[in-house]
């Protein structure tokens, strides 16, 4: 079933009159979209996750090739200011990122270095919690999904998430700055723009995985150092590095249960 954003709005409003009746259309509004139906090739999983090596990570410090190659291939729009910044994975130096795991010895190369950051894909995700229309959703490969027709830009699930993981687009990513300049540089025809009002994030690549592919950010990784996998599997690769390397999560005290692991 297909809902636009103003239809939404309306089943919505009845939704929140119509007490059981209003909570099963709200149930399968949530299940309705499959944006991106899987291929005969698709990637399936139960409990996807990725593992970050900052070992490796770090030998290219300051690198932004899995920055370049999620925002190009989402069509993430660069606005020109850090104020009005959508990013999907970003670089924070380490004692930012994992504020709760500094202490004084730390090596220096570790404490210098930064980190490749994005959605946690959280097994408890206060996000989908907080928002009024199931506009976010958990799936149940665990990864945490966005709907922008169903986002009423209300930003709840932007100030429930501990971790900076939302980005809420303030101006119309399809326009142009005052020189003309288009917000997104080169369009990916593929992929869905987004448009003002609307919060948007890493969804662990779902498009892809339908069609066989990797994450772009694994892909776009010269160093090798993003691994993505399935948990579940005791065979995969994100396992046996989880397995054989100690690592970290962010802000673990929180109890969201990250599913992005930094091996240090
Ligand atoms: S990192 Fe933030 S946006 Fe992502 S699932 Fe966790 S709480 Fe939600
Ligand atoms: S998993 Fe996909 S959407 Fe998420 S940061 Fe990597 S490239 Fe971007």
């Amino acid at each position: 079933m297909a809902v636009d954003r103003r239809n939404f709005i309306k089943i919505t409003g009845l939704a929140a009159l119509g007490g059981a009746a209003g909570k099963e259309a709200m149930d399968a509004l949530a299940q309705s979209e499959a944006k991106f139906s899987p291929m005969d090739n698709a990637l399936h999983g139960k409990r996807w996750a990725m593992a970050v090596d900052l070992k490796k990570c770090k030998k290219d410090n300051g690198c932004k090739d899995c920055i370049h190659a999620c925002h190009s291939v989402h069509n993430v729009p660069d606005f020109g200011n850090p104020k009005d910044e959508i990013k999907w994975i970003w670089r924070e130096p380490y004692e930012k990122a994992f504020p709760d795991q500094e202490n004084e010895f730390v090596p220096d190369d570790l404490l210098h270095a930064s980190a490749p950051l994005l959605c946690n894909h959280c097994d408890n995700p206060p996000c989908v919690r907080v928002c009024p229309t199931q506009a976010t959703w958990k799936r149940q490969d665990g990864i945490v999904m966005m709907d922008w027709h169903r986002c009423i830009g209300c930003r709840y699930c932007i100030a429930a998430c501990p971790y900076g993981s939302r980005s809420f687009n303030w101006r119309d990513p399809r326009g142009a700055d005052a020189e003309g300049k288009p917000y997104i540089k080169e369009q990916n025809p593929a992929f869905p723009t987004r448009m003002k009002g609307v919060v948007e994030k890493c969804t662990f690549c779902d498009e892809r995985l339908a069609k066989g592919l990797k994450p772009a950010c694994v892909e776009g990784c010269k160093q090798a150092a993003l691994v993505f996998g399935d948990l579940d599997d005791p065979e995969s690769e994100v396992r046996k590095l989880l397995r054989e390397n100690f690592s970290i999560r962010r802000k673990p005290g929180l109890g969201t249960q990250p599913e992005v692991y930094y091996i240090v």
